[in-house]
């Protein structure tokens, strides 16, 4: 069984940056779907190449059969990690039904990190962060965030009645932020 943490929050709310520093200290094996996605259109000879950036330019969503599968595949690349950080998934209905499909009696869900942030300055974050996102950009931008408010936040609803949601707020400068989140860790490893 993999332990897995869902790592959510608006665009720009500082998933990436969080999860790396929570690899770097804690020994989870951070795995960003957004990131996958973007390799797997790269990826010579992928027959999804294009699907993915019409997704990704419209801040819509990948079939989740993609994303859970490059998903398991990363996480059978680590088989003795203390557990995966799970960044940018599930995003809608869709991709918790498909990974409760594909996953279950593989992983067990500890809990998600909600990283909380005022949607203007996510954008704020996104337009100056200068990563050379083809989505980085005005227009990708708003559809994202209705993305995110229309289909993200009811799952992390979902997950708050299960009472499996710990909330960061993510305004805040980054050692800030991160040291609640660790001490989130540290509870939630003590059970
Ligand atoms: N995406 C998706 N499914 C996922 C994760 C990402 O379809 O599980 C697509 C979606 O179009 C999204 C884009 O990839 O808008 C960028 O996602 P990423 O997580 O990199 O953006 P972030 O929220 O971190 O800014
Ligand atoms: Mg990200």
């Amino acid at each position: 069984m993999f332990n897995v943490v869902f790592v959510l929050g608006p665009p720009g709310s500082g998933k990436g940056t969080i999860c790396s520093k929570i690899q770097e200290n804690l020994g989870y094996v951070h795995l960003s779907a957004g990131d996958l996605l973007r390799a797997e259109r790269e990826r010579a000879g992928s027959q999804f190449g294009a699907l993915i950036e019409s997704h990704i330019k419209n801040g819509s969503i990948v079939p989740v059969e993609i994303t859970c599968s490059l998903l398991e595949n990363a996480m059978n690349l680590h088989k003795t990690a203390n557990g995966f950080l799970v960044d940018g998934f599930p995003r809608n209905a869709d991709n918790l039904s498909g990974w409760s499909k594909q996953m279950s009696g593989k992983v067990h869900e500890q809990f998600v990190l909600f990283l909380s942030c005022p949607v203007d300055i996510c954008i704020n974050r996104c337009l100056n962060r200068g990563e050379g996102r083809t989505d980085d950009n005005v227009d990708s931008l708003k559809k994202r965030v209705e993305t995110y408010n229309n289909q993200t936040f009811p799952i992390i609803e979902h997950f708050g009645k299960l009472n499996m949601v710990r909330k960061v707020d993510s305004e805040r400068p980054v050692e800030e932020v991160y040291e609640d989140v660790v001490k989130v860790f540290e509870a939630a490893n003590q059970m």
